[in-house]
């Protein structure tokens, strides 16, 4: 297969800045919001935070990969003297929990880099964390061709999950037939 440069979008997190503020959960749903920045819910956010405060525990988390069945084994992280919860450094939208998922449609959600059009110089959540716990970083790496376009895979996926195929498929027919 065929090797391409790709640029690699990254966010370097310091746990040690972050002091909580959520501020980039109220810019990354406001972005998000359609029409953009009409409202802001931290729930359709694609960064949360896991918070206690009484244990001086900070850890922004962006969502990843949509996953259909929840892990049978958990991990535990001890840093610093601080336990976290078993499921706390997962980015999946599991069945397990309500992390990442669109709360009216239960649809997952997955960070995009703040993709637009014009691009922004860097992601929304960064701009906005005030305390540099979100750093923005590019690379350029030689990757294999991609040849599917795996984000509507993923929706179309999750969305039988959700509703049966054949729901989406009366659905998918209902729409082409306005067209
Ligand atoms: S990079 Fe953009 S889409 Fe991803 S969590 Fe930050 S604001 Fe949201
Ligand atoms: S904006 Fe920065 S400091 Fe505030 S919660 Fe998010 S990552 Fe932490």
């Amino acid at each position: 297969m065929a090797k391409v440069k790709k640029k690699i979008k990254s966010i370097k997190i310091d746990l040690d800045k972050c002091n909580g503020c959520r501020a980039c959960e109220v810019a990354c749903s406001a972005f998000h919001a359609k029409p953009k920045y009409s409202s802001n819910n931290p729930a359709r956010s694609r960064i949360r935070l896991i918070r206690d405060p009484l244990r001086d525990v900070y850890l922004p988390v962006y969502a990843g990969e949509y996953t259909k069945a929840e892990c049978s084994g958990r991990d535990k992280y001890v840093m610093d003297g601080k336990e976290y919860n078993e499921c706390d450094f997962c980015r999946a939208s599991c069945p397990s929990r309500d992390l990442f998922k669109e709360p009216d449609s239960g649809l997952p959600l997955k960070c995009d880099m703040c993709e637009d059009d014009p691009p922004l110089e860097k992601p929304l959540c960064v701009q906005w964390c005030l305390n540099d716990a979100l750093v923005y970083e590019e690379r350029e790496e030689e990757v294999e061709e991609e040849v599917k376009p795996e984000e509507v895979e993923v929706g179309l996926e999750s969305m039988v999950d959700k509703y049966g195929l054949q729901k989406v498929m009366d659905t998918v027919a209902r729409m082409a037939k306005k067209e």
